[in-house]
């Protein structure tokens, strides 16, 4: 194994080749604080890049409740109990958190690459730790869909006390949209032993070669998000593709320019905001002040990578939601989760503005603008002063157009009373 930096943990880790980073990357933001889980996204994708016999299972994007939803059944605990069992109590964080290099801080523990390399799991030797989900794990795929967490031990049918305030109830439940990572460490590149599996040097996306995959679904068992899915009709792999063609400004929509993919712009609630970001030669993200990714990962630092103890720095990235208890949100995002959920819950004037982008415009948001507007609403937030500003903020796309400019507070169309009740 070569050793790479992994800024998202802060240090060097294990990976069975050495670190080759595209020039641009693909990634994603989603703000779970405003997921409804309505699978549009889910259709946009399947009814795009999935068809005929064998479709019934690809789910390259998915929607699952959390805590008890998920597809494969249980596919996070799963991994996070190997790891547990390779590195007992291990699985911590310390060091302090730096600018770019260092953003959370340093991992203690052992990535899924690292744990195998001293500790079998259910497959045997494997370059990353894993396991293969029966075939009952992938039935299902929204199971447990709205299941809240239970009231507490002996207090039937209470839901709330009296007194509860965001950020945090003691029932809850939240909507965990998922898609492929185009991880910057592939565990499914890592453990294909055809090499069919590879990284897009002009964007990061991660493909399966269908002529090269045999079905072996060492893939399958090695990414730790079990985002490579198997067909048994063709008995291949398939995964998200990124809907590339929009990616290279192919979808005549477009007009030439980046388009957001189908699952991103299809999405109803406008949680999701995807990019292409700029990397240096040691994988690091180039400073880009105004570029809105760049902007919500490391200078608001409101979004996380999910899962970022795995090691195959994934470049999906969540708002948390504000109401769940920290704990269960510092395990699924790492040390940042705290600070974030501050950050949303009072935010500032430039993050209400840069998060009204999400899902205004299908091309790709490169660099942002804000012009200051009047104050129009003050109250205090946590015990914090708090302003509503009405700035504008202006949006433009690679070529330098304006393809998004709008405001904080949304304007509202009043219907004249004239068609009222008419269709
Ligand atoms: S999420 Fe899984 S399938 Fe996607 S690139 Fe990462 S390891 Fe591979
Ligand atoms: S990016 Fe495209 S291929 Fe990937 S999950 Fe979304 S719609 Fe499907
Ligand atoms: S379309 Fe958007 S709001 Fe609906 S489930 Fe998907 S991510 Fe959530």
């Amino acid at each position: 194994m070569s050793q790479n930096y992994n800024w998202q943990l802060g240090r060097d880790m294990a990976f069975p080749y050495d670190a080759a980073f595209p020039e641009h990357q693909f990634a994603f933001v989603f703000n779970l604080n405003r997921c409804i889980g309505c699978q549009s996204c889910t259709m946009a994708c399947k009814s795009t890049w999935t068809f005929s016999r064998g479709q019934e299972n690809m789910w390259w994007n998915n929607v699952e409740t959390k805590p008890y939803g998920g597809y494969p059944h249980h596919w996070d605990v799963k991994t996070l109990d190997l790891l547990e069992q390779a590195n007992p109590a291990g699985q911590t964080w310390g060091g302090n958190p730096e600018d770019r290099r260092a953003p959370y801080g340093r991992f203690n523990g052992k990535t899924i690459f690292e744990a195998a390399e001293t500790f079998l799991g259910p497959e045997g030797a494997n370059r990353a730790l894993g396991y293969l989900p029966a075939d009952e794990e992938w039935s299902a795929p929204n199971r447990y869909e709205d299941h809240p967490v239970a009231n507490e031990k002996g207090v039937a049918g209470q839901y709330f006390k009296g007194g509860e305030a965001l950020p945090q109830h003691k029932t809850w439940f939240f909507y965990l949209a998922r898609l492929c990572n185009h991880c910057s460490y592939p565990a499914c590149l890592a453990a294909c032993p055809r090499n069919a599996i590879y990284k897009r040097p002009e964007d990061g996306v991660v493909l399966i070669d269908q002529e090269r995959c045999r079905g072996y679904r060492k893939c399958l068992e090695a990414c730790p998000y079990k985002k490579s899915l198997y067909r048994g009709t063709t008995r291949t792999s398939e995964k998200c593709i990124a809907c590339y063609p929009r990616l290279e400004g192919r979808d005549p929509d477009g007009r030439g320019l980046p388009m957001q993919t189908r699952c991103m712009a299809a999405c109803i609630g406008h949680i999701r905001l995807q990019g292409l970001i700029d990397l240096d030669a040691q994988g690091a993200w180039k400073a880009d002040r105004y570029n809105p990714l760049y902007y919500l990962v490391h200078v608001a630092k409101v979004a996380l990578p999910l899962y970022p103890q795995f090691g195959t720095e994934p470049n999906g990235y969540y708002i948390p939601p504000r109401w769940v208890p920290r704990p269960y949100l510092r395990q699924m995002f790492g040390p940042g989760a705290d600070a974030a959920v501050d950050q949303y819950a009072a935010p500032d004037r430039e993050l209400l503005a840069v998060l009204q982008l999400f899902g205004k415009d299908h091309r790709i948001c490169t660099r942002y603008e804000l012009k200051p507007g009047p104050k129009v609403f003050e109250t205090t937030v946590q015990g914090k002063p708090f302003a509503l500003y009405n700035d504008t903020i202006i949006g433009y796309a690679k070529d330098g157009s304006r393809i998004v400019e709008t405001t904080v507070e949304e304007p509202l169309h009043l219907r004249p009373a004239l068609h009222a009740n008419s269709i």
